[in-house]
């Protein structure tokens, strides 16, 4: 291969461009990027970045993955501010727009790491109302918050809601949380569990109201918002609104491409999608049909996917276990493993009513996951017992009798 393109600039870009050079690729190796920032941390964003006041703030040059010296070893034509519009995989092009000139690029490899976009409520864009992925969104958003906007609404319960929402109560501003399931992080967590989370809002003063969508935002007049409708009609006044209602992976540059897309880029266990020149990784691939919005895959796939790039077929899978934490009220949840819905809850260590305790996700008898709250030592060492039992050939996935801080 004489040229690879890595299409997105961000956390998983950044690493397949590292995995390319580190697996001896030494051709052109182009990395196109939409937004005009370098690759920069997105998980500070929804926590320390809101809470810090200027001049003491957090920016961007904190947030940096990479400094001069080592995107200077990597060798690369660093096109920011340029849109990957579209891909011609017979043709081995990608169209690049930067906003003044169309081009196409021909390339014999293309990492798509274009990750996702914020879902926004359906209507006219009003003031006040914030989504958080970028850098751009989070500044905007911690200069409205620190502006005097008492009152917010966090639209969603999920980990961006409920991180946004407890970085705005240190703040000392009156928050609400809007979340249409019965609980926030169900999915994610389970009943039980989801339910001692959700109680950290209250433990914090903010108020959560489950069970309710919302009708749409009311504004007052000038463009602005003034309140959330919820679906039974009742208005929520908001000075401000926090738009946390998932994301949508950006694949739409790939249509007409051929590439198979169906909540992200369908690709095989090694990030392989139809087209053996085209991997993915991120947020945007859904590979073996799962896809996942973690840091920690996002810095994991690139690897296995640029070898199997490299190599023109798929020699490895994706085997880590997924893994994430979140950070909410000075509490770390940690969860790592694969639940299922029929899984049954095991509290090993600690106690949730002090909100620190190590749980697990078991089913025949077997651990399939393990969530920690304010539990981090504990928690690693039963990450690695778990990773340690899903590497292990045929080996069955660890026991449930040895408690984890034993070990
Ligand atoms: P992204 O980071 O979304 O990057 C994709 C890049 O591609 C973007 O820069 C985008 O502009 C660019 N792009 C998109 N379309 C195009 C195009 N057509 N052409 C060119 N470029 C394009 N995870 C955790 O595990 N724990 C946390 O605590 C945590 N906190 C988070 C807090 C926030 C506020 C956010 C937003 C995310 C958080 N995450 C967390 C998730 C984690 O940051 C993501 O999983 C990770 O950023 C995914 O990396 P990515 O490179 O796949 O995608």
């Amino acid at each position: 291969m004489r040229t690879v393109t890595v299409v997105g600039a961000s956390l998983a870009g950044l690493y397949a461009a590292r995995a390319l050079r580190a697996e001896g690729f030494d051709g052109r190796l182009v990395i196109v990027g939409a937004e005009y920032r370098r690759p920069y941390d997105r998980p500070p964003l929804s926590k320390t970045f809101l809470t810090q006041r200027p001049p003491s703030a957090m920016e961007l040059a904190d947030l940096r993955l990479s400094d001069r010296e080592e995107e200077d070893g990597l060798a690369a034509e660093w096109h920011l501010g340029t849109r990957a519009t579209a891909l011609d995989t017979a043709g081995r092009t990608v169209t690049l727009d930067d906003g003044r000139t169309t081009r196409r690029l021909r390339t014999d490899g293309l990492v798509i790491a274009t990750g996702a976009a914020p879902r926004t409520l359906p209507g006219p864009p009003l003031a006040g109302v914030h989504v958080l992925r970028t850098y751009d969104d989070a500044r905007a958003l911690r200069a409205a918050l620190h502006d005097g906007t008492p009152r917010v609404v966090v639209i969603g319960g999920g980990f961006i809601g409920a991180e946004a929402a407890s970085s705005c109560a240190a703040l000392g501003l009156q928050v609400t949380v809007v979340e249409a399931a019965p609980l926030p992080l169900m999915p994610q967590l389970g009943p039980d569990l989801a339910r001692i989370c959700a109680e950290l809002h209250a433990d914090h003063g903010v108020r959560l109201l489950c069970g309710t969508g919302v009708n749409g935002l009311r504004d007052d007049g000038t463009g602005r918002v003034r309140a959330v409708e919820l679906a039974d009609g009742r208005l929520l006044d908001a000075d401000l609104v926090i738009v946390g209602i998932g994301v949508r992976p950006a694949t739409g540059w790939l249509t007409g491409s051929g590439l198979h897309l169906d909540d992200g880029v369908t690709c095989d266990a090694g990030g392989v999608t139809s087209v053996p020149q085209v991997v993915a990784a991120g947020d945007v691939a859904r590979c073996a049909g799962v896809r996942t919005e973690h840091w920690t895959s996002a810095t994991e796939q690139p690897g296995t996917a640029v070898r199997n790039l490299l190599a023109g077929t798929t020699v490895a899978r994706h085997t880590a276990l997924p893994y994430f934490w979140s950070d909410q009220y000075g509490t770390r949840i940690q969860l790592a493993g694969r639940r299922g819905p029929q899984d049954t809850v095991r509290i090993v260590e600690g106690d949730p009513g002090d909100r620190s305790f190590l749980a697990v996700y078991e089913r025949d008898g077997r651990i399939t996951a393990a969530l920690a709250v304010d539990r981090p030592r504990p928690f690693m060492r039963l990450r690695r017992r778990l990773v340690a039992d899903a590497a292990a050939p045929c080996g069955p996935p660890a026991a449930p009798a040895a408690a984890p801080g034993a070990g």
